[in-house]
């Protein structure tokens, strides 16, 4: 049995879900269709969200965005009258709007999956029905009933042996050979909706291959594989054919964006190996990332993370930074759910380097102001260049105001002011 996962990029319009069919319809084997939401679909349900919960914008215009868009598409794909696609898309719609009516409760994560899971709704209740119409019936799976997990709204963590059980029960292939269901999304044993964080779609792939011993997985996107760099910011890149599990960790965790960094583990811990393909071209071989025996001799890899936030603290009483002043800071952290993303620490200062996230960054500030000076450079880049060479570290940094240096044996990282 194999996986293939679709990212909202796949599709986004028409003739992305046609592509879909005309690469599931050659597949001779056993296969799970895992599906984002369409497009940017998962934006504008948080653009909706906001409204209703926050009261930030307009809830109607917002919703109305989001009938229009997948409208659209459904009009493309099978014509302006189809009373078989409105049985399927009404009673989503009316669900959504039937929430959006009530008060929002108290919290804002538990509206927020409510509301979002809506857009992998609609994109897998189109495209099952897409693929009837074109006699390729897949069995359409809510993943909500057999992916379950804790409460943890919108990073909600998964518990294995009970979904194991359910995806079992659920996923026989016996009396179909295809199913389509949902990424990102998933329920709770009362039957909430919770997601799994944002992109958290190949997470889901690698789950349900984990879970159902799939003999692959296979990332259908818009690049042609695994890039040693983003061919859209640098010139010269080339694709890495092979990658072990442990350099697609290393990778993903830099912030390479080509996958989710939750997905490698599920694979790795049952050795199935994961192919990142071109949705573009499908004939062409991508990227396989999978257990390794030989030395590879990779290129140079290049991640460049926008967006960042470089912050130093230093105590006001000037005493060290120690364990305890650190446990301190590591909580106020995981309060705010921010991730670190480079540390760098002296006797009397902690730098860090995290997601510039501007809805909470002032009271995270005044939170640390408490007991600490806080300086900080907004809108900086983090730079990572795996398997460096001292001739691209002087190509990529000359002229760059460095204000953060690390190496390791492998790994050179910069933070640097924007250009
Ligand atoms: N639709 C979700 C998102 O955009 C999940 C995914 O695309 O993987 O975050
Ligand atoms: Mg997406």
């Amino acid at each position: 049995m194999n996986v293939y996962k679709f990212g909202g990029a796949s599709v986004k319009d028409a003739e992305g879900v046609r592509n879909l069919f005309n690469i599931v319809n050659t597949q001779k084997e056993n296969l799970i269709i895992v599906v984002s939401a369409m497009g940017k679909m998962t934006d504008a349900l948080e653009v909706l969200c906001n409204a209703y919960f926050r009261k930030e914008g307009d809830v109607a215009q917002a919703f109305q965005h989001v009938k229009d868009f997948h409208q659209h598409i459904i009009k493309d794909l099978f014509g302006s009258s189809s009373p078989e696609t409105d049985r399927l898309v009404n009673p989503l719609y009316a669900e959504l709007e039937q929430i959006l009516r009530g008060e929002p409760s108290l919290s804002y994560d538990y509206e927020y999956d409510r509301i979002i899971s809506f857009g992998e709704l609609f994109s897998t209740t189109i495209i099952s029905a897409y693929l009837e119409k074109q006699g390729r019936k897949a069995k359409f799976i809510d993943i909500r009933k057999c992916l379950i997990t804790d409460q943890n709204y919108r990073n909600a963590c998964v518990n294995l042996e009970l979904s194991a059980q359910l995806c079992r029960k659920t996923f026989t292939f016996q009396d179909t050979f295809m199913y389509i269901t949902q990424g990102f999304i998933a329920g709770t044993t009362t039957s909430q909706t919770t997601t799994l964080g944002r992109e958290g779609s190949d997470y889901t792939a690698a789950l349900l291959a984990n879970l159902l011993d799939a003999e692959d997985v296979t990332i259908w996107k818009d690049v042609p594989g695994i890039m040693n760099a983003d061919p859209k910011l640098y010139e010269d890149t080339e694709i890495i054919g092979k990658l072990s599990y442990k350099e697609a960790i290393e990778l993903s965790n830099c912030g390479a964006k080509v996958i989710h960094p939750k997905t490698i583990k599920p694979l790795q811990n049952k050795g199935i190996p994961l192919y990142v393909r071109s949705f573009l071209y499908p004939g062409s071989h991508g990227s396989v990332i999978r257990e390794l025996d030989e030395k590879l001799k990779l290129p140079p890899i290049f991640i460049d993370k926008g967006n960042q936030l470089l912050l130093t603290l230093s105590p006001r009483d000037f005493s060290f930074i120690a364990e305890e002043k650190l446990s301190r800071i590591f909580a106020i952290l995981a309060k705010y759910r921010l991730r670190l993303n480079l540390i760098q620490t002296s006797a009397i200062s902690f730098s860090f380097c995290i997601d510039l996230n501007e809805a909470i960054f002032d009271s995270f500030i005044n939170e640390l102001h408490e007991e600490y000076e806080v300086l900080y450079n907004k809108n900086v880049r983090l730079l990572t260049i795996r398997h460096y060479t001292e001739d691209i570290i002087h190509k990529l940094t000359d002229h760059r105001n460095i204000l953060v240096e690390q190496r390791s044996r492998l790994t050179a990282r910069f933070v640097v002011a924007s250009n």
